[in-house]
């Protein structure tokens, strides 16, 4: 194993593989730190946790267990992994992950580049944009778990790590590998540790990702991986897939602004159920009805429990966040757990906790990474009768479901 990926959600990992697959590397998925050795031909290896919102001394103990694994394999280069709206509270837990993985590989010139630009987030000033929006208004300011309330990545990474904070600004990034490689180096001699890469777009992430060459560890979205597999003398290629047919089912937890458009284009068109929070934790509404019903209706069925920010408050006001989260992504695992029961071959979920709770329900392990649905994620294969489509919230088209159950039938 070349390159070794510790990603702090599912859905984001996908993401990242999904960009090292295409830039040619052989490349897969663990969900958690695996028991076993990989397989000798794997080029990446993205270990999946569901880290993001749980105690920050939790997420550093997994991820130093993630990180032990893929050395243990082999790894050159290690990429933490999260998500490119730069999801966490002022705690973390990017900053103390990072942390922690900086003192253990003993990195001076850490890159903190959540730039994504075929998604529409880029770095600007140290600021981070989604399309035309600062984060902080985005939408991403009412996430359930994460809040974004600030978009300032230099304040934001500040307030969670103990080290201090460089940046290496737009204008650097622009002349290339060269004066980026520069720029990092001034900034560590000035003192800083954590250095926030501005980029704006796919080509500036290739010199960023040159520029990374034999760093032993680059922390950001999956954007700034598109240029690491050039290091190791790896070059684009097609990615193998081999579809399934059957039935299709659709479950969403994603309340973020993305997958609520998708959601509304749906319900227009195809048979829908949203649950509702309070049947949920008070037992009313079971996984075991809701996965027959969707096996049982014809057609694409969602089951979502997806709402806008003012119905999640009130959720929120009435359970607390954590008691509202928890039930619902126990329900919709458990849901999955049935469909697959029942024979359904074909899952799709929304939003990243929600596909965590669902991957690990599933008990899945592995996952071979297929072709790419919409920017950031790909067609997975679970194993030979069971294939998935994990979306964070704020990705994909409007259409997004449709394509995406096409695609996973195809091929
Ligand atoms: P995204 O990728 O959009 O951030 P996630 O699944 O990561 O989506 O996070 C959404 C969180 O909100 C989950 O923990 C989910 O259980 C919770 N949630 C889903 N629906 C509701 C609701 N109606 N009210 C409150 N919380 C909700």
């Amino acid at each position: 194993m070349l390159l070794g990926c510790i990603g702090d959600d599912f859905t984001g990992s996908s993401d990242l593989a999904n960009t090292l697959a295409k830039a040619g590397m052989r490349t897969v998925q663990y969900s958690g730190v695996p028991t076993g050795d990989a397989a000798t031909d794997v080029q990446a290896g993205v270990v999946a946790l569901k880290s993001r919102s749980i105690a920050p001394e939790a997420a550093i103990e997994q991820s130093l267990e993630a990180l032990k694994w893929l050395q243990a394999q082999g790894c050159e280069q290690i990429f933490f992994k999260y998500c490119s709206t730069f999801d966490s509270t002022a705690q973390g837990n990017i900053g103390p992950v990072a942390d922690a993985l900086a003192a253990a590989l003993d990195a001076h010139k850490v890159i903190v580049c959540p730039a994504f630009p075929g998604a529409g987030r880029s770095v600007y000033q140290g600021y981070l944009f989604v399309k035309d929006m600062l984060l902080n208004e985005s939408g991403m300011e009412n996430h359930p778990l994460t809040p974004m309330k600030d978009a300032n990545l230099r304040r934001l990474m500040a307030a969670q790590s103990v080290h201090s904070v460089g940046h290496v600004p737009a204008d650097a990034v622009f002349e290339g590998a060269n004066a980026i490689t520069a720029k990092l180096e001034a900034e560590h001699a000035a003192g800083h540790r954590m250095i926030v890469v501005d980029a704006l777009r796919d080509c500036d992430l290739m010199q960023i990702g040159a520029a990374a060459k034999g760093l032993p560890l680059i922390t950001g979205g999956s954007g700034v991986a598109l240029g690491l597999p050039a290091n190791f003398g790896i070059s684009p290629a097609q990615v193998p897939w081999q579809g399934q047919n059957g039935k299709a089912a659709i479950l969403s937890g994603s309340c973020s602004t993305a997958t609520r458009g998708q959601i509304a284009y749906h319900v227009a068109r195809h048979p829908s159920l949203k649950v509702d929070p309070a049947d949920v934790i008070s037992g009313a509404q079971t996984p075991e009805t809701v996965a027959k019903w969707l096996a049982e209706t014809d057609g694409l069925p969602l089951v979502y429990s997806s709402a806008d920010p003012d119905e999640v408050a009130a959720v929120q006001a009435r359970f607390g966040a954590d008691t509202a989260a928890e039930p619902l992504e126990r329900f919709f695992g458990k849901t999955a757990s049935c469909l697959v029961d029942l024979g359904v071959a074909r899952i799709l979920t929304a939003g990243g906790e929600t596909s965590g709770a669902v991957v690990e329900a599933l008990d899945i392990r592995t996952l071979q990474i297929g072709p790419e649905i919409d920017p950031g994620v790909p067609c997975l294969r679970a194993d030979d009768t069971l294939v998935i489509a994990l979306k964070s919230g704020n990705f994909g088209t409007v259409d997004y479901f449709e394509k995406a159950a096409k695609m996973l039938g195809q091929g």
